[in-house]
């Protein structure tokens, strides 16, 4: 049976990009055909953004594969990349960070401190003993000291773990054990929700239980009580006492820089590892081709956290080697307001602003009301990253927040992949709602099927990159098996076929009728209805292309007569009444309407009406739960659950609607 996904949607709505913005963009059309000609003499020339202390000898060594090195016999030091020398170029008065907490205190950071602040924290990392090639635990709210504490492992040469602050004492042992880290970086709290919430008695349960730990640092933050140990020091009393001289020395472009564990939004979380010079090229490079990035004017804003890979490549390393302004915030979108992400938007006058699908679901399901009154005239740019964004998502975000003037990067990447992969040029592209359009010049991405073959334009299969790059993944760290059977073994080389190397993604995808790629989710997540395969994705964008609906999500649930059967998890909108009979009418309703729009095969055996969904730390759906619930099975692996309570609920909605 052929495992190609089935082609149900199509999309005719296109935007191509402001004449203004496209005429003063970073990066034309020109790029893709320089890209094309020379793959790896353009990205040299992207590596030339960065200073390097010696220039390398190789561009790329693939003579091991799956296991590559980019800018072979090169050295630089990253932290003197994304600090020092913006300030050598006269920049120190510029501001790096504005920062705003959670209560409304707030801290400018400019580059000249921002280098004092990590020179300082690397020689107290320095005199703990901390040395090139040790591992370093950050368990940080989202203030500067977290891109501080990075910066400050990257300029000694340790590698840095970090871990989202809200995760558990199990997780956080889970990783701190996995990397044999050293020393741990944390805070007393932070503020979440309207009230500190504390990290300290976290670490200490956490740090019990890991004995490679020798230090920990704790940044005083909320000022609430914490227990104290031996081990413990005070931020403010050795990293703010300590010298601020410090010289940055280089190292080798594969030295590696850090671990950052996957989501785990599909299993167990992977400790996926990035190495130096390629990783800053890219992160680099996309930051300022993808959000068209003017340093000089821009006020950028990426509202992940510090502990995803989104906030490593585009709140650290992509933003800080540009030069970049930008925001940070602490807390959440709802403090004290459903207006917050608005009203920061309107002080710092934004005008780049990058968040999740997620995130704008849910800003849908509160109203358009709120965005509406807050200036937001300043955003030029909008990106998105994380999932799939439905197109009726895509829509509001352009209607309501970019004012249908903006043009939206779908950014399709993973932990994996370090950097974006796959997104519009916003000065270039004439994007499709919903579509992550193409490979970004020097990214080679295509989708396959089963027999490895490319499909052609209007077929589906699944997400391959059939070249390496510069950002890629090393490895998974002190697992090289577990790297090659994941990503190497489905397709290509690695799969015994042929001998060129394919990277397999582990997304489903589709290229419409002129080429543009569509990410489908998972793999794991495909349904196969009546023998066909179908993607969640989509029946979940025509779900929320219904005026009643904010956010979906689907699975396929064993089922007698079609082998499997959609069942479908909806998130009404904010003033949509579901109780009784219009529940009923309702669900009704999206059945057909799901059925009208992608044909009889997607309508959902089931559709339950639920006011919150289960997902990931980062916000991302997490099918394999409701598939549990689905089938009547106990939950599988919840440790990255944001909030457990949401399963009981919806555990009990569905056996009180059989
Ligand atoms: P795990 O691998 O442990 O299951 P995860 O895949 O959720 O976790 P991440 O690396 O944070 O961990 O997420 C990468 C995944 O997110 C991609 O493989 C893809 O499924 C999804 N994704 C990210 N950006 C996009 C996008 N723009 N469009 C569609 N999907 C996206
Ligand atoms: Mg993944």
């Amino acid at each position: 049976m052929s495992e190609t996904l089935e082609n149900l949607s199509s999309e005719t709505r296109q935007f191509p990009p402001p004449a203004d913005l496209a005429a003063a963009a970073n990066v034309t059309a020109e790029a893709y055909q320089e890209a094309a000609d020379d793959r790896l003499a353009y990205w040299e020339r992207q590596a030339e953004r960065l200073s390097w202390t010696k220039p390398w000898d190789q561009v790329l060594d693939w003579s091991n594969p799956p296991f590559a090195k980019w800018f072979v016999g090169g050295e630089l030091n990253v932290a003197y990349n994304c600090v020092d020398r913006h300030v050598e170029a006269g920049n120190g008065d510029r501001v790096a960070i504005h920062w705003e907490g959670e209560p409304g205190d707030t801290r400018t950071v400019t580059y000249a401190e921002l280098l004092t602040s990590v020179s300082q924290a690397a020689n107290t990392l320095t005199e703990l003993g901390v040395v090139a090639g040790d591992r370093v635990a950050i368990y940080l709210p989202m203030i500067p000291e977290a891109a501080v504490a990075m910066l400050a492992c990257a300029r000694i040469g340790a590698t840095h773990s970090v871990v989202f602050g809200g995760f558990s004492v199990e997780a956080l042992s889970t990783r701190i054990n996995d990397a044999d880290a050293k020393v741990v970086i944390t805070a007393d709290g932070g503020y979440r929700r309207g009230k500190p919430s504390a990290l300290k008695p976290t670490v200490d349960e956490a740090v019990a239980r890991c004995a490679s730990i020798e230090h920990v640092l704790v940044v005083r933050r909320t000022g609430q009580e914490v227990a104290w140990t031996d081990k413990d020091k005070w931020w403010h009393e050795t990293v703010e006492q300590a010298s601020p001289e410090h010289k940055a020395q280089p190292f080798e472009a594969e030295h590696p820089l850090f671990i950052l564990y996957t989501s785990g939004t599909t299993g167990n979380p992977k400790g996926i590892l990035h190495t130096t010079g390629g990783y800053l090229t890219q992160a680099s490079y996309t930051h300022n081709a993808v959000f068209d990035l003017k340093p000089e004017t821009d006020v950028y804003w990426c509202t992940a956290d510090i502990g995803w890979v989104t906030g490593h490549s585009y709140i650290v390393y992509g933003p800080l080697s540009n030069g970049a302004t930008q925001v940070m915030y602490e807390g959440t979108p709802d403090t004290p307001d459903r207006g917050r992400f608005w009203q920061i938007v309107d002080k710092y006058k934004v005008s780049i602003l990058y968040t999740a699908p997620t995130l704008i679901r849910t800003m849908m399901k509160w109203g358009d009301d709120i965005p509406a009154t807050y200036d937001l005239s300043s955003l030029r740019v909008l990106g998105s990253v994380g999932e799939p964004i439905n197109p009726e998502a895509w829509m509001w975000y352009r209607e309501h927040v970019g004012r249908e003037r903006t043009p939206i990067v779908d950014t399709w990447w993973q932990t994996e992949t370090g950097a974006v992969m796959i997104s519009p040029l916003p000065g270039v592209t004439a994007a499709k709602p919903g579509s992550a359009m193409t490979a970004l010049p020097g990214i080679s991405a295509d989708v396959v099927d089963d027999q490895a073959e490319s499909v052609p334009n209007g077929g589906g299969g699944f997400l391959v990159l059939t070249e390496p790059w510069p950002s890629m993944l090393r490895t998974i760290w002190r697992d090289d098996k577990r790297f090659i059977d994941t990503y190497w073994s489905r397709f290509g080389a690695g799969a015994g076929n042929g001998d060129k190397w394919v990277y397999f993604a582990g997304d489903g995808a589709k290229k419409d009728e002129d080429g543009a790629l569509w990410l489908l989710g998972r793999v794991d997540d495909v349904m196969l209805i009546s023998g066909h395969n179908i993607s969640t994705t989509e029946v979940e964008s025509a779900l929320v292309s219904h005026p009643a609906v904010a956010e979906a999500a689907v699975v396929g649930a064993t089922d007698p007569t079609t082998g499997q059967a959609i069942v479908a998890f909806t998130i009404p909108r904010g003033n949509v009444v579901t109780e009784g009979e219009a529940g009923q009418e309702l669900i009704k309703e999206l059945r057909n309407h799901v059925a009208k729009t992608l044909g009889p095969i997607a309508k959902p055996r089931q559709i339950m009406l639920v006011t919150e969904l289960p997902k990931t730390r980062s916000g991302k759906i997490m099918r394999r739960l409701l598939r549990d619930v689905a089938e009547n099975r106990s939950l599988g692996d919840v440790t990255t659950l944001q909030d457990s309570a949401v399963m009981d609920l919806i555990s009990s909605g569905m056996n009180s609607a059989k």
